[in-house]
């Protein structure tokens, strides 16, 4: 059996698990996928979490993407990695940079088995804070700088790719050689707030083809996850897990202790079940109702017929779902255009299922500043494709 059969039918234990540790941020970035911002009362306990890490620790799950919100805002975030480390579940965590001091790098350089991941929208402040709130592309800079400073090896820079940071590829990973990091890159999906923002932010047509160009290009040094297998649909495959893992080998772990197919899909319709009511995480990874249907063979609906399909499988299941389109139809940004008719049709886009934006504005109000501080020079500055009436291609 090759591979991708195994993960379509699902692992013992996930290879992909996102565990977000607090929906308290000290950001609110316009695009946060889990509506990020206040702490949930419900919040796990240092005890539950430790009681979490012993039951990934018996599931052999060997390393944890651990996010929020941000997470090293939790009085307790660094005792729970060290925890984690010990009972031999690698962290990856991703960061704003906000606590990352010259003191916390080092001590993250005297680990093993931690990886460090800071969010950057933009390579410029202006691109950047458009997104994540004024201040954070210095946040960001500086946390890179300390863990440079500290010996720290490999950090990772993660970009969520939009329509105005396309063009800065080469800028970012400019920045990234230069802290001696790696870059990863990540698709925008609808979700959470995302959904506010996505038909001003996901990246045009011509940008998908100029990120894919680029991804072929500069592949090798650069992650992306699964993020980007809907552009295989352009031809070559892109390097990465190409299909939708969402409840075989990829899952969620909220805040509260809730279990959602992927860290994109925080909805009640993706939701397989809480650890604390529903006997633990391998209870809920081994018999949701919900995952085993994830992971029983799929339609393809209407992308069967299409000639990519084995490439690009229909694209994401949030991007779809977020976007009120059929689950078994075309990805929203399906490059191929089959998805235009759907988007341009009825739809209904689903509701929030939950929200923890912050109720007043804050310190860091983020959403949205003013990007361009004077008119573009023409058109044809902002879309090389200004002014041009898509012939529905
Ligand atoms: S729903 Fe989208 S983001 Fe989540 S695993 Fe599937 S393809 Fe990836
Ligand atoms: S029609 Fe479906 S399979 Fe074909 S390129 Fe578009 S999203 Fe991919």
């Amino acid at each position: 059996m090759r591979l991708v059969e195994h993960f379509e039918q699902g692992l013992d234990a996930p290879i992909c698990l996102t565990w977000e540790l607090t929906y308290a941020c000290n950001l609110e970035c316009a695009h946060c996928l889990s509506s990020s911002g206040r702490r949930d009362p419900r919040e796990l306990t240092t005890e539950q979490c430790e009681a979490v890490i012993d039951e990934l620790q018996r599931m052999q799950v060997f390393y944890v993407n651990i996010g929020g919100g941000e997470p090293t805002i939790r009085p307790d975030f660094w005792h729970l990695l060290e925890y984690a480390v010990a009972h031999q579940v690698g962290v990856k965590f991703s960061t704003n940079g906000v606590r990352i001091t010259p003191e916390r790098a080092r001590f993250l350089a005297s680990t093993d088995y931690v990886d460090v991941q800071i969010s950057l929208d933009g390579a410029t402040a202006e691109v950047n804070d458009y997104v994540r709130g004024p201040g954070s592309f210095d946040t960001a800079l500086l946390a890179l700088q300390n863990l440079q400073d500290a010996g720290f090896r490999d950090a990772k820079i993660s970009v969520v790719c939009t329509r105005q940071n396309i063009g800065q590829l080469d800028e970012f990973k400019a920045i990234a050689d230069r802290y001696g990091a790696t870059l990863r890159l990540t698709r925008l999906r609808p979700s959470g707030r995302g959904a506010d923002v996505w038909d001003e932010l996901h990246p045009l047509p011509e940008q998908q083809r100029e990120l894919y160009d680029w991804l072929l290009a500069h592949g090798d040094g650069v992650l992306t996850g699964d993020s980007f297998f809907h552009l295989a649909a352009f031809g070559e495959a892109l390097p990465g897990l190409n299909l939708c893992g969402a409840g075989r080998v990829v899952c969620l772990i909220d805040p509260v202790g809730d279990v959602y197919a992927c860290p994109f899909a925080i909805h009640d319709q993706f939701h397989a079940g809480n650890l604390l009511t529903d006997g633990g995480f391998r209870q809920v990874w081994q018999t949701s109702p919900l995952f085993a249907e994830l992971r029983s063979p799929q339609t393809g609906g209407a992308c069967t017929k299409c000639a990519h399909y084995d490439a690009c499988r229909g694209g994401c299941m949030a991007a779809k779902f977020f976007t009120g389109l059929p689950l078994d139809g075309p990805d929203p940004e399906c490059v191929q255009g089959h998805s235009e008719l759907a988007l341009a049709g009825a739809r209904t886009i689903p509701a929030a299922s939950q929200d923890h934006s912050k109720a007043t504005p804050t310190r860091n109000q983020p959403v949205m500043l003013k990007l361009m501080t004077r008119p573009p020079v023409s058109d044809c500055a902002e879309s090389p494709l200004a002014g041009f009436v898509p012939d529905g291609g």
